[in-house]
């Protein structure tokens, strides 16, 4: 396969998969996502090999370098932030690449709602408090359905990563209380989870803006919202002694 999208992971290099690492080691082409990719993961890539950074590109550019590349034989590596699926603008490069009869091959990354979770030392998905994370954003340039509008999603009360959204984190917090969640609900605030400069915030839905209020936070931040964030929760079954499964009986 000529074409890789490769997930880069969060931000620690390490954080990169091991399959990513191989294809981004033997490409001759690398265009990478240069708002968010740590540099460091160029350092990777083999003598001689051209880098493109796609913050300074159209899509029809990416496009053009991957089909140039494609026809000398080269191997070519589309390096995305955190997972490619995730806000990756992936779609129309794939639908564009299609179109000229280009294939291609994806390898997963670490999401930064999952290198975010590791920095807080939280479990999303804690028994009898939410069973359920939402992946989603504030509007923003990009529209948002109306029917996944922060407000509507935040009536679950379900463990909530909101991405792409910190810059306007006053009217997050004012969507989020009038959905349904109660203004003592904890938040987090990370930024830059995994780099060397990671920093967390933590707070309530009432005074995350005031803890925030004399930080230069960076955007490369997640806000996470829900109560899996405090210290209430069920014990899992899945652990329980009087509870058995497939590879365990109950004592
Ligand atoms: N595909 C990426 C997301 C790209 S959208 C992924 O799977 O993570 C860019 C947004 O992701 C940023 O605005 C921020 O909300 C979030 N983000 C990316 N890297 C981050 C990091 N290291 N720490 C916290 N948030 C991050």
């Amino acid at each position: 396969m000529q074409v890789c999208f490769v997930g880069a992971g969060p931000g620690d290099p390490e954080l990169i998969t091991v399959k990513g690492q191989r294809f981004l080691c033997e490409a001759d082409v690398v265009i990478y996502a240069g708002s968010l990719v740590n540099p460091a993961l160029l350092g990777l890539v083999k003598q001689g090999a051209s880098i493109y950074n796609s913050a300074k590109m159209t899509l029809d550019e990416v496009i053009s370098v991957i089909e140039q590349a494609v026809a000398d034989h080269k191997q070519v590596v589309r390096l995305h932030t955190g997972d490619p699926s995730i806000y990756g603008a992936i779609k129309e490069q794939m639908d564009a690449l299609d179109k000229r009869r280009i294939t291609y091959h994806i390898v997963p990354g670490v999401s930064s709602f999952l290198a975010t979770a590791a920095a807080l030392q939280c479990e999303y998905t804690l028994p009898e408090v939410s069973q359920t994370v939402i992946i989603t954003r504030m509007e923003g340039r990009t529209p948002v359905p109306e029917k996944e509008k922060l407000s509507s999603l935040a009536a679950h009360n379900a463990t909530m990563c909101i991405f792409l959204s910190v810059h306007m984190l006053e009217d997050v917090l004012k969507e989020l209380i009038d959905g349904g969640y109660s203004p003592e609900t904890p938040v987090a605030v990370v930024q830059k989870a995994s780099w060397p400069e990671q920093k967390i915030y933590r707070g309530s839905l009432a005074n995350i803006a005031e803890i925030l209020s004399n930080e230069a936070v960076n955007r490369t931040a997640m806000i996470v919202v829900g109560k899996c964030l405090g210290s209430d929760y069920a014990l899992s079954r899945l652990y329980a002694p009087e509870f058995g499964h497939m590879y365990r009986d109950a004592t």
